[in-house]
This record gives structure tokens, sequence and C-alpha cells, in this order.
């Protein structure tokens, strides 16, 4: 069996985030942060590779550390912020805006992939620069076994095409939201669209939904996994992130990673997001531990289980 090592790059971040009841103040964000919170529910050996700035305090990342992650690959930058995002969500919460995206300590940041992690099983490729991806991806050793995950938005398909459009070749497995989908693809019907996407290199095109669940395409077929309904959604913010995290930290559990493991990963990753969508920022995640993550998974199998 391969080593069981998840590596994740991705932003590291302050965000503020507004509600139609709520409004957070900054808050610990970013994509590696959810994607490393939501791993650790499979108990995956994760590496964080990212960058903060002179805002990050200890108690930030004692709370990832706590979770068994390895912060060797984060780098402190002394005299600037840290990256920060500003999002306003619609009435329905289903759609947001974007008022701020300040890249700060990420404008010029090269990312160093710790020895240890150098032959990662899994690599998940979260949000960020495609630049910054690229990078990581040729520090890399061999590892035949080796499954490369990517999660992106159209923030990239606006400013990095070409860059992003390169990662995509050499990833196994991406997962993008539905309308990013019909961006990335310039098809208006998401059959289309993971057809157009699977072309670009992924055997895995994993569109999300939102609360109407996921549906992956590949070449057995399509495969659906609905979302947990829920009665209450405090912030949806980061529940891409956690799916990503829940479904390369289980394949990284797995000898084999086949439609079959995706399948249930794409469980696992649905069982996260439900639990981060719970509460402000990451605060459902830093709550939830290993008994509530099983708990949504047994929702799951019941949501699907005629008796
Ligand atoms: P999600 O709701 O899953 O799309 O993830 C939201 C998280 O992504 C927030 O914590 C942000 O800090 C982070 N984020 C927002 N915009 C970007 C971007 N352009 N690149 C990387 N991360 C981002």
């Amino acid at each position: 069996m391969s080593n069981q090592k998840l590596l994740v790059v991705g932003t590291m971040a302050f965000d503020e985030i507004i509600t139609p009841s709520e409004t957070s103040g900054k808050v610990l964000g970013g994509a590696a942060t959810y994607i490393g919170l939501a791993a650790a529910y499979a108990q995956a050996e994760t590496g964080i590779v990212s960058v903060v700035g002179n805002d990050f305090t200890e108690e930030h990342l004692q709370l990832l550390r706590d979770r068994n992650i390895d912060l060797s690959g984060v780098e402190q930058v002394a005299d600037q912020p840290s990256f920060y995002w500003k999002g306003k969500y619609h009435s329905n919460m289903n759609s947001r805006d974007t008022l701020d995206t300040q890249l700060n300590v990420l404008a010029n940041f090269s990312p160093k992939v710790p020895t240890y992690f150098k032959d990662a099983r899994v690599v998940m490729l979260g949000n960020l620069d495609p630049n910054v991806q690229q990078q990581v991806l040729d520090q890399l050793t061999p590892n035949p076994q080796r499954v490369v995950l990517l999660d992106t938005m159209n923030f990239w398909m606006d400013s990095q095409l070409e860059a992003l459009l390169r990662v995509i070749k050499q990833v196994d497995v991406i997962t993008i939201n539905d309308e990013e989908a019909i961006q990335l693809s310039g098809k208006n019907n998401l059959v289309m669209a993971a057809k157009a996407i699977h072309a670009m290199g992924p055997s895995f095109v994993i569109i999300k939904k939102g609360e109407h669940g996921a549906l992956l395409f590949h070449s057995e077929g399509p495969f659906y996994a609905p979302a947990l309904p829920l009665d209450q959604v405090i912030d949806p913010t980061g529940a891409g992130d956690s799916f990503a995290g829940g479904l390369s930290g289980y394949l990284t559990k797995q000898n084999a990673v086949t439609a079959k493991e995706i399948k249930q990963g794409i469980l696992y990753g649905t069982a996260a997001a439900s639990i981060c969508v719970g509460g402000m920022g990451t605060k459902g995640l830093e709550k939830a531990d290993g008994q509530v993550f099983a708990h949504q998974l047994q929702k799951l199998e019941q949501l699907r289980t005629i008796v």
C-alpha cells in the first residue's frame, strides 16, 4: 500500500461574511483551512502548503495543529496581511457577491513543499492561483498511485485561464460548481459542460450544485449524491472547500481509487459540507467532532435507502 499522506495547497485567509441575518467581522477562512479541517474527519495525515501574514495568530495555527495538520509548509510573512475575502449572500443564501478580494501575501508567494510530503499519495490543489498550484506539482516526487484533485473558481478563470487550463490537464479529479463549469466549458448544459471538462484532462468531473447536491461524471456514466436537507443554513462559505476536504481525506485512506471510492468520497465531502454550513465561517467544523460527522454520514445513507 502507498503512503497515506494528503498534501493540500490553498489559501489561508481572513474573511468577512455578510448573510441576511448576520455579519461576521473578520474571521478565519481560506480554502486550505476548510479543506484541512474537513479532511481531519477521515484522519488523513495532512500537510498544508500556504502563506499567511502578520495578522495570523498562534491561536489560528494551533486550531489546525490540534487536528494533526502539519503546517511546516505554511510560510508566515512579517510585513503584510493575509489573503482577505469579503462576500455577501443574497436572501436565499444560494448565491453571493464577492465584495472584495485582496491577495496581500499571496501576490508574491512561492510555495515550498516540505520534503516529507513530496511523495504524497493524494494532492488536493485547493482554490488558489493556478501558477502556485503548478509550482506545487513541479516539486512533487513520483508516486505511481498518486491522485491529484483540483478545486477552482471563476476568479481564476477570469484572471489566469491559460495557467488554469495547464493545471487542469494534469489532474485526475476536478470539483467545480455548476455556474463555473458552464463558464469554463462555454457550454450551457451541465452534461455537455462535464464532457468538455473531461476532455481537458480529468477522468472524474464533479459538479457541485450547492443545496442540490453533486453530480459525478466519468467514463461509466453519471452518479448523483444529494445534499442533506437542512433546516438551518447559517453560512455557506467554505462548503465547496469542505466538500473537497472530506473527499480528499477519504481517498487518502483507501488502497485504490476507482469510481467506487470516488463515490463514497463524495458522501464524505457532502457530510463535511453539511457541517460547515451550520456555523459562521469555520465554526461549524470547529465544533463538530468525529461522532457528529459519523451521524451526518448515517443521515446521508438513510436519505438514499428505501425501506
Ligand atoms: P467556498 O465558499 O467553498 O467557495 O470557499 C470560500 C473560501 O474561499 C473563503 O474562506 C475565502 O477566503 C476563499 N476564497 C475566496 N476567494 C478566493 C480566491 N479567489 N482564491 C482562493 N480562495 C478564495
